[in-house]
């Protein structure tokens, strides 16, 4: 087992964007539920510190203060042109009240996380109100109005610490390549799906980062029904050498569960064997590691899914005491379990996504590899 901090707050969790939007932030007690059912709340070695807001000097590390100031309206109701101008007040990113208070305190819970893995606390944390990778330095878009995963970068590589910031999301971290794309003190590595049409459709193999950033970005962008295989081998190949020629001294990394193939918002197809496979990874190769929820929109299975992640971040197989009384079918799948079933694509959508995350990989091999001295197992 090993040392791991559960960052949960009621006040986050709590918190609604409106019963149309698809971002529920009730999956975070979800998985505080399935994380307590299955004994790994109380493990010893896990410790549950609360969250407290970031301070504005951190906000303003990665955010332009006057959007800031125009978050602040927005979280007083106001609703006008300036602040739709800033992306404030789309479909989107609607205005709510308490909209500020709300991402000082997400930001502080990721802030948190990255202070204990630093001081020793703890080996690993997980911030399960957080991943808000889309955000701008002057703007909100997808779902995301403060980018925590961004100014926690900014902090830690002001303090001269080496960063790696790894994106399993499903959608492309946008506004975290944008803000440091010019930058080597941190290393960006996103897989996510690039389709016709699919938010935010950036992230091509491509884009690598330019001057001092050369070589600092890399992205793995995978076909429609990438399943399983396909995806657990294109990380296999990318992120552990990557990794291991950076040495970061910490890794942040966006746990999105909108890779799932239930999720109504994207077209990727693992299951939770293959996701897991990726956080047991995460987990042996970063030296501290600061994982965030990000997307998921199968609200079941991304509980069950960031079960099994924080599970792996503690070493501990998740037991369910209950699963003979209930059958496990409260938040499980018709298995009963954590687990789903393997499912694997077959015929031409195999074949298609296979030559996508090929092709991508072969693209960092020859262009990014050389310039960090990896090698391409
Ligand atoms: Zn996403």
């Amino acid at each position: 087992m090993a040392e791991a901090a559960f960052i949960f707050s009621d006040t986050l969790a709590k918190f609604e964007y409106g019963d149309d939007h698809p971002f529920k932030p009730l999956r975070a007690r979800n998985t505080m539920e399935l994380c307590n059912r299955h004994g790994l709340l109380y493990s010893v070695g896990v410790i549950r510190p609360e969250p407290a807001p970031a301070a504005r000097g951190d906000l303003e590390l990665f955010h332009n203060p006057q959007y800031l100031d125009l978050l602040k309206r927005a979280g007083e109701g106001d609703h006008d042109l300036a602040l739709l101008a800033a992306g404030i007040g789309s479909p989107d990113c609607p205005v709510l009240k308490g909209l500020y208070a709300f991402n000082e305190l997400a930001v502080g819970a990721t802030l948190l996380g990255v202070d204990l893995v630093m001081n020793g606390s703890a080996q690993r944390a997980f911030n399960l109100v957080g991943g808000f990778h889309h955000a701008g330095v002057s703007h909100a878009e997808g779902f995301c109005y403060m980018n925590d995963v961004g100014i926690a970068i900014a902090k830690l590589i002001e303090g001269g610490h080496r960063v790696a910031f790894v994106d399993i999301d499903a959608h492309h971290c946008n506004g975290v390549q944008d803000r440091f794309y010019d930058d080597d003190r941190v290393l960006t590595v996103s897989l996510h799906q690039l389709s016709d049409g699919f938010y935010p459709e950036t992230g091509r193999s491509t884009e690598i980062g330019v001057k001092d950033g050369l070589g600092y970005t890399v992205n793995v962008p995978l076909a429609p029904n990438t399943d399983d295989e396909i995806y657990v081998r294109a990380f296999e190949q990318v992120v552990p050498p990557l990794i291991e020629a950076y040495k970061p001294d910490i890794v942040i990394a966006e746990i999105g569960a909108d890779t799932l193939i239930s999720d109504p918002l994207t077209n990727l197809r693992l299951t939770s064997n293959g996701y897991e496979a990726v956080i047991k990874r995460l987990c042996e190769i970063a030296p501290r590691l600061v994982a965030v929820g990000g997307g998921g929109y199968d609200v079941f299975r991304t509980a069950n899914s960031w079960t099994l992640a924080f599970a792996a971040m503690c070493e501990l197989e998740p037991e369910d005491d209950f699963a003979g009384l209930v059958g496990g079918r409260m938040y499980g799948s018709e298995f009963g379990g954590l687990r789903d079933p393997q499912i694997a694509t077959r015929g031409e959508a195999k074949v298609l996504a296979q030559e996508a995350a090929d092709a991508a990989v072969r693209h960092i091999h020859d262009h990014v590899f050389g310039v960090l001295g990896a090698q391409a197992p």
